[in-house]
This record gives structure tokens, sequence and C-alpha cells, in this order.
């Protein structure tokens, strides 16, 4: 499987951590840091109105979806404007979810595995997400961190792996994929030319398809990609 692959890219949420309980707190904290500092929001808005008023606000923008930052931003900055707030408060809004959003707890296996692959391969992180690795427990492993916000759009869309490439100066045929998405990574990277992992965390997660079938590799941990590096 890595036979001849110089660079292996890795999808973040819910690959190389449990994605769902970090956005719920940092949610959480974040209304709460509402009810604090901006009362009229949160007599208003429940915390579901918000999310609600966020899914809007991507039906309404999907030329934005791949920076879910910025999204996160202008939909704060539209409910402080709507109950007279300041602009600012919607960016200090913003930061502080940021800084809960990278409090990632990694799975076990993945520390270990990045650790023995990255002697051995250029390890790029590629997320739709808006996760900061270098400022989760994950930081230092990888050579570069790619994000959809920076490239210009979102898997699966190949952007993100073609910045990956251009960035070693690889062709996608000496790349593999890992990620837990059937569409967005594994199908995406096959697309783009690249081999593809299939990490699949929950067991009863099934493959959405007959075809196309799944790839050969596929996954519940990184422990075996370590293996095949080891000795
Ligand atoms: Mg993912």
């Amino acid at each position: 499987m890595l036979e001849g692959i110089r660079l292996i890219s890795f999808d973040l949420d819910d690959c190389l951590w449990p994605c769902r309980p970090v956005i719920r707190r940092a949610e959480r904290r974040l209304y709460r840091w509402l009810e604090h500092h901006a009362p009229r929001v949160t007599e208003a808005m429940s915390l579901e109105a918000m999310w609600e008023h966020r899914e809007r606000f991507m039906a309404a923008h999907p030329e934005l979806v791949h920076d879910l930052t910025l999204v996160r931003l202008r939909t704060l900055q539209e409910v402080m404007e709507r109950f007279g707030y300041p602009q600012a408060l919607a960016e200090e809004a913003t930061a502080l979810f940021r800084r809960e959003r990278n409090r990632v707890e990694p799975y076990a296996d993945v520390a270990p595995a990045l650790r023995a692959l990255r002697r051995r391969f250029l390890l790029v992180s590629v997320t739709n997400g808006n996760a900061q690795v270098e400022e989760t427990p994950l930081a230092g492993l990888f050579h570069l961190d790619l994000t959809s916000a920076e490239v210009g759009a979102a898997k699966p869309d190949p952007a993100l792996f073609r910045a990956a490439a251009d960035w070693a100066g690889v062709e996608p045929a000496q790349m593999l994929h890992v990620g837990d998405d059937p569409e967005r990574d594994v199908l995406a990277a096959r697309r783009a030319g690249l081999r593809a992992v299939w990490v699949r965390r929950r067991p009863e997660a099934a493959w959405p398809w007959r075809e196309p079938p799944p790839p050969r590799w596929v996954i519940s941990t990184l422990a075996p990609l370590q293996a095949a590096v080891a000795g």
C-alpha cells in the first residue's frame, strides 16, 4: 500500500479526533460567553436558534461554506448588528470559538503513528474544518497544514490535494490520502489520482455504495499504517 508513496495527507475531524463533542462544547462555551457579553442576543435566541440562523446563512451563501470561520464571524456580525452590539464582539466571540475548537483529543493511536510515519513520508493535514493543527496536541507532527479556507475550496474539490502535491513537488500517484468520509475523502482522493485509505472509526459505519466499492485498505485506527513502516 505504501509502495512508491512519498506524501501522506490526513483528514482531521473524525479521522484523527472525534469532532462532534469538541464542536458541542465550543458552542456551549460560546453561548455562555454571549449570555454574559451580549445578553439581548441570548434572551432572544436559544442555542438551537443560533444553529438554525447559521444553517440559513450557509444555505444563502454556498460560496462561503469552505470557510466555516468566516461563516461563523459573518453570522455573529449579523446577530450583533440586529441586537445593537458592536461588531468587535463578533470578532471576540469567533476567536473564543476557535480556541475552544482547537481543544481536540486525538485518538490514542494517532500521535504514535504520525511520529513513525513522518520519518519516511511528508505528512500534510487537509481539512474542510476550522481546527488549527498547530494549536492542538498534534502540533509539530505535520510538515504542512492546509485548510479549505486557505485554498479556496472544500473536499471533494481536488484543490487541497493539488495544493499538497504542488508544495511537495510530487505526483498524485505518489500520494496516499487517509480520511473518514467516503465521498469527501476516499472518492475525492481517488478522482484526484491519489491512493486512499478509509478510516472507519465507528464499526457500524457502512460503505454507502455498491459501486464504487470501498478501498482495499479500510482501517479503524492508524496502527496498521504505523505497522507498515515498522522495521
Ligand atoms: Mg473527517
